[in-house]
């Protein structure tokens, strides 16, 4: 796995500003989850990370590597997206090997991933079923399983539990947090659900209106929130 770091990073889309000088070290093996109300930035600071979107100005590393001109494809980032981005026509076997052949991945090495990966999701007894023959659980599991086979440096989540009903939230939670433990995972993942980053996160980003408000571990910001915004928006007594 590797560190994710960013340094003085901006983003402007034509006239607007929506990340306005962004520095954040994410350290190898860290679970760093970014909150904010809708609009101020997470997913344009995580797609910029992914590769998915230019920055303006400033960089990125990932590991020691600065990867602002490096395809999204070479920068060993997996994405999880939302569930339903799973194909519809292809089983739970080929969902997850599709990418990896495109790539030009040999056969054996990718039903080797598949395996693991499907061994760590628990999702071995369903490798012949279609996505419609699955729960929203079990599905989102496939997604998070694409990501996986990937082998990736770091693991980027943007709120990909967020069409999941809350029962399911709960349990995927804690699946992810076992998953980043059992694979000493570098993890960025979004969210705007405040419980969520409580109990996932082993630092928190509060972002407001393309700024980082304040970085630091649920109970710094529990217990110390930077401002009134901070503290509203971590639950804190104030
Ligand atoms: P969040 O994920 O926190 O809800 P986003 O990063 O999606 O916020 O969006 C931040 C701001 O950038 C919003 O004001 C949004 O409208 C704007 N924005 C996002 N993508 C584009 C785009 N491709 N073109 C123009 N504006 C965009
Ligand atoms: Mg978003």
């Amino acid at each position: 796995m590797a560190s994710v770091s960013i340094n003085q990073v901006t983003k402007q889309f034509g006239a607007v500003s929506v990340i306005r000088g962004a520095n954040l070290h994410v350290e190898d093996g860290e679970l760093v989850v970014f909150v904010g109300p809708s609009g101020c930035g997470k997913s344009t600071l995580l797609r910029m990370i992914a590769g998915l979107e230019d920055i303006s100005s400033g960089d990125i590393h990932i590991g020691d590597t600065m990867v602002n001109d490096i395809e999204p494809g070479d920068r060993g980032v997996a994405m999880v997206f939302q569930s339903y981005a799973l194909y519809p026509h292809m089983s739970v076997q080929q969902n997850m090997s599709f990418g990896l052949r495109m790539n030009g991945n040999e056969k054996a090495d990718t039903e080797r991933r598949v395996q693991t990966a499907a061994k760590v999701l628990q999702l071995k007894p369903l490798l012949a079923r279609l996505p419609k023959q699955l729960s929203g659980g079990q599905r989102q599991r496939v997604a998070i399983g694409r990501a996986i086979v990937r082998e990736p440096q770091v693991f980027l989540f943007d709120e990909p539990l967020s069409n999941l009903d809350a029962e399911l939230r709960v349990q995927m939670r804690v699946e992810i947090a076992r998953l980043h433990k059992e694979l000493q995972a570098t993890m960025i993942y979004v969210t705007h659900d405040q419980t969520e980053a409580m109990t996932l996160a082993d630092r928190i980003v509060v972002l407001r209106d393309g700024l980082i408000e304040q970085v630091g571990s649920p109970l710094e910001l529990y217990h110390n929130p930077a401002n009134a915004f901070v503290a509203g928006f971590i639950g804190s007594p104030r």
